[in-house]
């Protein structure tokens, strides 16, 4: 799967390092958050102190490990990551945060899925940058308090709805990232393919970019792939015949949605009428994970209107069965 992209960061680690934006100024869209950011830095900067703790959250793929990093270059201080579901005990994120140097950047994924105890330990590690350590154990026992130097957490996740309200009040910036529109996906793809050395022609990166659901990850990865078909079917450059092509080698429709998105939305129509239907009963009738299909697949496909969340469960739309070229939900549905 395109999307599942995390593999393909670690199949190709030095052109994913390439690709990613370093500074405010080669970051593209996100307009509002990006402004706002700035004036943050600045103000840090000014003061001579730690940026307030930053919560990103929105869909995986948008930027948010890419904006972490951009941060703490502009802040000009270290940057660590890790994240929700390694820092299994209070020992693993008090070793991360007596590591880092004033005004470092300590980025946590998944941020949602620290574990209770981990998160509280994190609680006045955020507000007074302190902790608490237990050295011995049994009757000897005893807890001592340690200064840590002062630091931005910026907090990532794709569920914002799963944090606990007292982590999420502990962080002064908080900020949502945007599906991209196609014009500015476009000018990424241009990017991309200027650093990795591609000729590409002007309709072929807007037409993947009509294709990379909004994603600059899933863009950055179809011009990857659209890239070998270029090169072994054609003579190299990419052009619209070698793109329509590969995106269809590729299984991606006209409008960006791959195969899983075909068969929710079937799924949808033809086992249940169209629905409304719970998620989880999606979620078994298709064999892939709930949590998954919530976060990955269906805020684009609400996003681009083909399905509706209403109290008693998802519905498609009209638009989900005129992209079949079905001409009602009613007739197909039984
Ligand atoms: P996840 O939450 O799943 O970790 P993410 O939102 O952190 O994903 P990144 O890994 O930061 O996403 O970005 C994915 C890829 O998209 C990177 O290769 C980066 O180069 C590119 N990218 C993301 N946002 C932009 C942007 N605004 N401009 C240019 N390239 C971008």
């Amino acid at each position: 799967d395109i999307r599942n992209a995390g593999d393909e960061q670690t199949r190709e680690p030095d052109i994913e390092q390439k690709l990613r934006p370093l500074s405010f100024l080669d970051f593209k869209g996100q307009y509002k958050v990006v402004e706002n950011l700035q004036i943050f830095v600045k103000a840090a900067l000014m003061r001579g102190d730690a940026l307030d703790h930053v919560l990103l959250h929105g869909p995986p793929g948008l930027g948010k490990t890419t904006l972490s990093n951009i941060i703490s270059h502009e802040l000009g201080v270290g940057f660590k990551l890790t994240s929700g579901p390694v820092l299994d005990k209070p020992g693993d994120l008090a070793g991360i945060l007596t590591s880092l140097e004033p005004n470092d950047v300590l980025f946590i994924d998944e941020i949602h899925r620290l574990s209770p105890i981990v998160e509280e330990y994190l609680y006045s590690a955020m507000e007074d940058f302190r902790i608490d350590i237990v050295i011995d154990k049994g009757p000897g026992a005893k807890s001592i308090q340690i200064e840590l130097n002062p630091f931005t957490l910026i907090g990532a996740t794709t569920r914002s709805g799963l944090l606990t309200s007292p982590l999420r009040a502990r962080f002064g910036i908080n900020c949502h990232l945007e599906y991209y529109d196609v014009d500015v996906l476009k000018g990424i793809i241009s990017r991309s393919a200027r650093i990795l050395d591609v000729p590409i022609l002007e309709e072929a990166s807007a037409e993947i970019s009509r294709r990379s659901r909004g994603t600059p990850r899933i863009a950055n990865s179809l011009l990857r792939r659209v890239r070998d078909f270029a090169l072994v079917k054609g003579n190299g450059e990419i052009d619209m015949a070698i793109t329509k092509f590969s995106l269809e080698a590729l299984d991606i429709d006209q409008h960006g949605l791959d195969q899983m998105d075909h068969k929710i939305l079937l799924t949808i129509m033809d086992k249940f009428g169209g629905g409304p239907v719970g998620l989880s009963t999606i979620a078994t009738a298709i064999g892939e994970d709930s949590g998954t299909i919530e976060e990955v697949y269906e805020p684009f496909l609400i996003k681009e209107g083909f399905i509706k969340r209403t109290p008693r469960g998802r519905m498609v739309t009209p638009l989900a069965y005129q992209h079949f070229g079905r001409e009602n939900g009613a007739s197909q549905s039984s």
